[in-house]
Order: C-alpha cells, then sequence, then structure tokens
C-alpha cells in the first residue's frame, strides 16, 4: 500500500463517522501521489500524517435563553487546523447539521484554500449547530455573545481568526465582534467580515461571489469562451450566490435561477437581483417569495432539480454534496461546459468524476471560491495597519489573487502530468507550501 493510502485509511479509522471530513481527506491526500513520489522528503518528515491532524480541536457548550424564558444549548466548535503558514483563518457555519466532522472538512479544506490565495493565513474553521432560522434578532444576539463568551480565550488578531460562513454573515459577526470587545476591551481585527464602520473591508460582502466569476472567467477564457450571453444557473441565495449572479450580469450573462433549502425559482428573463437582496437580505425571507412579485418566474419544490435547467454554466453556491454523479450527467447533457464551486465541496465524488471525465471545465471550491477568505486576510491586512483601501483598490486586488490562483492551479495541474484538471492542481499547489513551511519549522 502507498504511503498516501496508508495515511489515508488510518485517518479514517481514526475519526469514525466523520464521512464529509473523510471525502475531503480522500479527495485530497489521492491527489497528491505525484507530488509525494517525487519527493520523499515529505514521508521522512512525516508531513501527511501531520497535515490530517488539526493542531486543536475546542468544543464547548453555548447556553442561551430564547424570547419564551427557556434555556437552549447548543454545542459550539472551533478547528485550529494548521497554522504553518500564518494565523489560523476560516468562518463559522451556524447550521443544524454541523458537527465535528463538518467543521474538521471545512477546517481542512481551508488549510489548502488559504494557502492557495498566497496570503499569511493558516486554515481553521468553526460553528455552531444553531440554527438561525426563524430565530429573532434578540435570541441571534444573545447566542452570539453565549458562542464567543467561551470563544474568546482561544482566538486573536495574530493567532486565529474567524469570519462568517453559511448561517453568519455581517449581523452575526457583529454581535460576536462586540462581545469580543466588552470581555477583552481589545479593538483588533479578530474577526472579519465587520461592518465598515468598525473596521470591516470593502468588497468583503461581495468577495466570494465576485471572486468565482473573476476565476471562471479566466478559466473559460482559456478555452476561448465567456460570460457575455452565456446561460447561468446558480444555485443557493446566500451571500455567495447574490453576489456570483450580481458578477456574471456585469459581465454580460444571464442567470436564470437561485435556491434555497426548500425550493428553486426559475426567471427565463433573467433574475432581478434587487428583489433578491431585499427578500433575503432586508426581509430574511424564503426564496419563493420572488415569484410573487415576478409572475413570469416558476418556483419548484425541491432544489435537486435544479441541475437539470439547461445552462452553459453552473454556478453550485449553496452546500456540501448539493450535485450528485446524476446532475452531474444532466447538465453536460444539456450543454453545460463550465462548472465553478461558490460552496464548499458542492460536488459529490461521482460528479466530479463525471466532469473529468468529460473535460468539462471544473473549478473545485477550495480554488475557486476563495475570493472570501482573501479578502478577509485583506481585511486583517487593513486592520494591522488602522487603515482602508477604497473599494476600486479592494477590487482590483481581490480579481488579481483570483487569476494568480488560477495560474498556480493549472501550472501545478501541468507540472505533474494532468493539464486542465483543477482539482489536482490546486491540491497540489496548495499543499506544496503548507508542505514546505512544515518542513522548514520542524517537528
Ligand atoms: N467561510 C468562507 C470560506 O469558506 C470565508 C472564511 C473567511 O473569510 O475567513 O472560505
Amino acid at each position: 500500500m502507498s504511503y498516501v493510502q496508508n495515511v489515508l485509511e488510518q485517518a479514517i479509522k481514526r475519526n469514525p463517522g466523520e464521512v464529509e471530513f473523510h471525502q475531503a481527506l480522500k479527495e485530497v491526500l489521492e491527489s497528491l501521489e505525484p507530488v509525494i513520489a517525487q519527493r520523499p522528503e515529505y514521508e521522512r518528515a512525516g508531513i501527511l500524517e501531520r497535515i490530517v491532524e488539526p493542531e486543536r480541536v475546542i468544543m464547548f457548550r453555548v447556553p442561551w435563553v430564547d424570547d419564551q424564558g427557556n434555556v437552549q444549548v447548543n454545542r459550539g466548535f472551533r478547528v485550529q487546523f494548521n497554522s504553518a503558514l500564518g494565523p489560523y483563518k476560516g468562518g463559522l457555519r451556524f447550521h443544524p447539521s454541523v458537527y465535528l466532522g463538518i467543521i474538521k472538512f471545512l477546517g481542512f479544506e481551508q488549510i489548502f484554500k488559504n494557502s492557495l490565495t498566497g496570503l499569511p493565513i493558516g486554515g481553521g474553521k468553526g460553528g455552531s449547530d444553531f440554527d438561525p432560522k426563524g430565530k429573532s434578532d434578540n435570541e441571534v444576539m444573545r447566542f452570539c455573545q453565549s458562542f464567543m463568551t467561551e470563544l474568546y480565550r482561544h482566538i486573536g488578531a495574530d493567532t486565529d481568526v474567524p469570519a462568517g460562513d453559511i448561517g453568519v454573515g455581517g449581523r452575526e459577526v457583529a454581535y460576536l465582534y462586540g462581545q469580543y470587545k466588552r470581555i477583552t476591551g481589545l479593538y483588533e481585527g479578530v474577526l472579519t467580515g465587520k461592518g465598515l464602520t468598525f473596521g470591516g473591508s470593502l468588497v468583503r460582502t461581495q468577495a466570494t461571489g465576485y471572486g468565482l466569476v473573476y476565476f471562471m472567467d479566466e478559466a473559460i477564457k482559456a478555452r476561448g469562451k465567456s460570460f457575455n450571453g452565456a446561460t447561468v444557473v446558480v444555485s443557493g441565495s446566500g451571500n455567495v450566490a447574490i453576489y456570483a449572479t450580481e458578477k456574471a450580469q456585469q459581465l454580460g450573462a444571464k442567470v436564470v435561477t437561485l435556491s434555497d433549502s426548500n425550493g428553486y425559482i426559475y426567471d427565463k428573463d433573467g433574475i432581478k437581483l434587487d428583489t433578491v437582496k431585499r427578500i433575503k437580505e432586508i426581509e430574511r425571507k424564503r426564496i419563493s417569495e420572488y415569484v410573487k412579485e415576478h409572475p413570469t418566474a416558476e418556483y419548484y419544490e425541491g432544489y435537486s432539480d435544479i441541475w437539470s435547467v439547461p445552462c452553459d454554466i453552473a454556478l453550485p453556491c449553496a452546500t456540501q454534496n448539493e450535485l450528485d454523479g446524476e446532475a452531474a450527467k444532466t447538465l453536460i447533457k444539456n450543454g453545460c461546459f463550465a462548472v465553478g464551486e461558490g460552496a464548499n465541496m458542492p460536488s459529490t465524488p461521482e460528479a466530479v468524476e463525471v466532469f473529468l471525465a468529460n473535460k468539462t471545465i471544473y473549478a473545485p471550491g477550495k480554488a475557486s471560491n476563495a475570493g472570501g477568505v482573501a479578502c478577509s486576510a485583506l481585511e486583517m491586512s487593513q486592520n494591522s495597519m488602522r487603515y482602508s483601501w477604497t473599494f476600486d483598490e479592494v477590487d482590483a486586488k481581490l480579481k488579481n489573487i483570483m487569476i494568480g490562483i488560477y495560474n498556480s492551479a493549472s501550472e501545478a495541474a501541468k507540472e505533474f502530468g494532468m493539464e486542465g484538471n483543477l482539482v489536482a492542481g490546486a491540491n497540489i499547489a496548495g499543499f506544496l507550501k503548507v508542505a514546505d513551511a512544515m518542513m522548514a519549522q520542524g517537528i
């Protein structure tokens, strides 16, 4: 058995039941086979055994009182996975599906994603099984305060810098930041995605979605294609989906779908983003509300059928494993030539196989959605300088970073004999930097 397979088997055994983490481990480790074959020093230094084990896992109780006066208890997590390149960096996810296996998969992916940005940030992730859906603003505030009452002792501007993810947006980051400041008295860049009046960065809200489209624009240009005039299917209706839609529209594409966990909307004339922004960002309602205002649009229950809508480019921006092998085949049959992941690991391993076998332009999330965390790192820089850049300055840096990630992933794929395979390329390019830093820093 190869060194890689052996480490993979041991890691799976050691983390029973954490299926999403196993999936991420397998996907990353197997693509590193050609690197390990060329560089035996990584095996001698135990790099893989070390990289699959988080440096630290923190799990804690989060008690809070709901509006009826009942005590509720949730579980909080922070996985500080790897600090070879910089302070741990990665979002917090509040969703009922959250358990250790989800946070570990996300934290593991984050190591390579953050490395790809070229900025000095390590990998981490956190969150809770708290469900923000249907909670009042006060309940969300009390929950965030309780969460930070434990988390504050584990984080800091130079040690670990959380941000948002599913269920954690500007409102939650602000409540978390307020509590950190109240407890520690420190006005420091300990969280990113902050409001613009207290240390937030311009473009952070748009960054993941915009970055995804900058990346895909580069990838499809290399094959002589363009967003201009393309029909695009986007899933999700959170921050990533909304701003991917906005940038795709700016480049002349027609985005025809968006979704939430109940169903999806199809607007053959193109999604009216102002309506979506109001429904999702201000009213915090379901995406089905859209069809009440735009009678030409249709709403379909159940969101997996979204992949049967014919398109040129698909951008899965909802959640992990939302696009399976069958959906991948349907997309290709209907003419889709490019898939760019805005979410983390939205395509199942079977779907990825289908894309690679059909030479679909396929961008894995750890490369194509890195714009969010890249902009977070720019927010950290601005906080350290006590300065802020203009929208255009940050946007230009974001675009350069995304083009840089595309180039490193495609060059690494080529160097290791897998030209056009951005999955392998992203894993290899991300890994090499972390591995070399770990080697240099000793055991
Ligand atoms: N949650 C985002 C991600 O998956 C952003 C993390 C951050 O800004 O730290 O990369």
